[in-house]
């Protein structure tokens, strides 16, 4: 046998004994040696398509989530699985339609006897790369479960330092009883302003782990009512004339802050290169409630309109995808976990398909086909679904169709001119809404925390009822 195709056949054998098997961890496809790379998923709250200096923002300044862009990709067309909170985490922690096992509405507040959250049956991100043998941490809110069964360390998280809820107080830690700051399972008085308390536990966690692989999983509750923010952070907009849009600059410089100094953890340990970094907001804008902006978009928070699931969406990771670059294709908070456990060569077992999609060899330009042919919302009453450039959108009962490259704003109606495209589209969703799970409770509004504003709805579109907001 030739010396070249004796080797050959030896990395062959090697390749496939290297192969992922179902319900596995798999050998990374790394080089020998080379380390596994870490991930880290930092979820903001609430945050409006337009509110960092990357999209477009004027007043408000974002440099180190900025930076997050200029070294990796900028997704134009990034949406989230749900416009409100908990069921697009329940999403994205899952990669899986959430739907699919019910939790499509946002459980009610915490209380004693809650037994809302995740079903226990579902697999998180976590649980992969815990049994893939990283250490796995979650830092800040949770609102996937509030009893012991259904919060982080019980569902693949080696630590935690959070709130179980859906908002909390950024000043007082004992604010609500039923949904204390924990550590672990234990309640923490903490005394710092939350936001610098989460950044705090994230570089402690990297600082802690930085020689082996982690997963990191940060979700800030900024900028989320109640609008509270240290004096110190706000002072640098004191030109911003709308006091609550000033509160908010305040709150997002916090949490900028915070990512830069994760960031700088990974500089100092040499890890940046192989950290694999998501960026995203659980939903849109909510622009009356905490003075956001979903620009150009029309709708907010708890709508299938852009302006409620098309969020900041970015990725950073330096070893492997060349910086600088905005990706225009739809992609969906569903696509982090699968890109994840591929950039870590982590399996997923044939029985539990993934909605979401590998982004990586679409970033890497391996791939020039769109990653999704067609994506889907099922809110309630509300349904959407994008393919191509062209969304149709069920609201209060009524249809309409809209030209997306031409009509961000979803303007102007096309479902009279093209009835044909209405009526594959609403089959094409209907088809998918057959196959999901009734809701396992019924939305109601999150309660709000002591201090935060009743939400005003003045921009409600015509025709809305209120109350479909959850
Ligand atoms: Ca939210």
């Amino acid at each position: 046998m030739r010396k070249d195709i004796a080797f050959l056949a030896i990395g062959m054998a090697i390749s496939f004994l290297r192969a992922p098997t179902h319900g596995q961890s798999a050998t990374p496809p790394t080089q020998a040696g080379a380390k596994r790379p870490n991930v880290i998923v930092i979820v903001a709250d609430d945050m409006g398509y337009a509110d960092l200096g990357c999209q477009g923002a004027k007043d408000v300044r974002t440099p180190h989530i900025d930076s997050l862009a200029a070294n990796g990709v900028r997704f134009t067309d990034g949406y989230v699985s749900c416009p409100v909170c908990s069921p697009t985490r329940a999403g994205l922690i899952t990669g899986r339609y959430q739907q699919r096992f019910g939790h499509e509405l946002n459980p009610p507040p915490p209380g004693q006897a809650s037994t809302e959250g995740l079903p226990l049956t579902e697999k998180t991100m976590a649980d992969y790369f815990k049994q893939a043998g990283y250490v796995t941490g979650a830092v800040g809110k949770w609102h996937l479960g509030y009893q012991p069964a259904m919060r982080p360390t019980r569902r693949g998280f080696d630590e935690f330092f959070g709130f179980p809820g859906g908002s909390h107080s950024y000043v007082d830690a004992r604010a609500d009883a039923n949904n204390p700051i924990l550590r672990g399972t234990e309640p923490v008085n903490e005394k710092e302003y939350l936001t610098d308390a989460f950044s705090r536990e994230a570089v402690a966690f990297v600082n802690r782990h930085a020689d082996k692989p982690f997963f990191l999983y940060l979700a800030y509750n900024a900028i989320h009512g109640p609008m509270q923010s240290p004096e110190s952070y706000k002072e640098p907009y004191a030109a911003i004339a709308d006091p609550k849009r000033q509160t908010m600059a305040g709150m997002l410089a916090a949490m900028d802050t915070g990512v830069g100094q994760l960031l700088d953890a990974l500089r100092q340990r040499n890890i940046e290169d192989n950290t694999l970094i998501f960026f995203i907001s659980d939903n849109g804008g909510p622009t009356a409630v905490n003075a956001s902006r979903n620009h150009p978009f029309s709708g907010f928070k708890g709508q299938v309109l852009e302006g409620g699931i098309r969020v900041p969406f970015i990725v950073q990771f330096k070893g492997r995808i060349p910086g600088g670059k905005v990706y225009r294709q739809p992609v969906i908070a569903l696509d982090i976990l699968p890109t994840a456990l591929a950039a870590a060569g982590i399996s997923v077992p044939a029985d539990r398909p993934l909605d979401g999609v590998n982004l990586l060899p679409y970033l890497t330009g391996e791939k020039n086909t769109a990653p999704h042919e067609t994506l889907y919302w099922r809110f309630g009453p509300q349904a959407a679904i994008r393919r191509g450039n062209y969304k149709w959108v069920r609201r209060d009962g009524e249809e309409k169709l809209f030209d997306l490259a031409v009509d961000p704003a979803e303007q102007h109606d096309l479902s009279a001119d093209k009835p044909q495209l209405v009526k594959e589209l609403r089959a094409a969703w209907q088809e998918w809404s057959a196959g999901l799970a009734e809701p396992l409770w019924q939305g109601r509004r999150a309660r709000r925390a002591p201090g935060e504003p009743r939400p005003a709805v003045p921009n409600r579109p015509a025709g809305q009822r209120r109350g479909q907001r959850t």
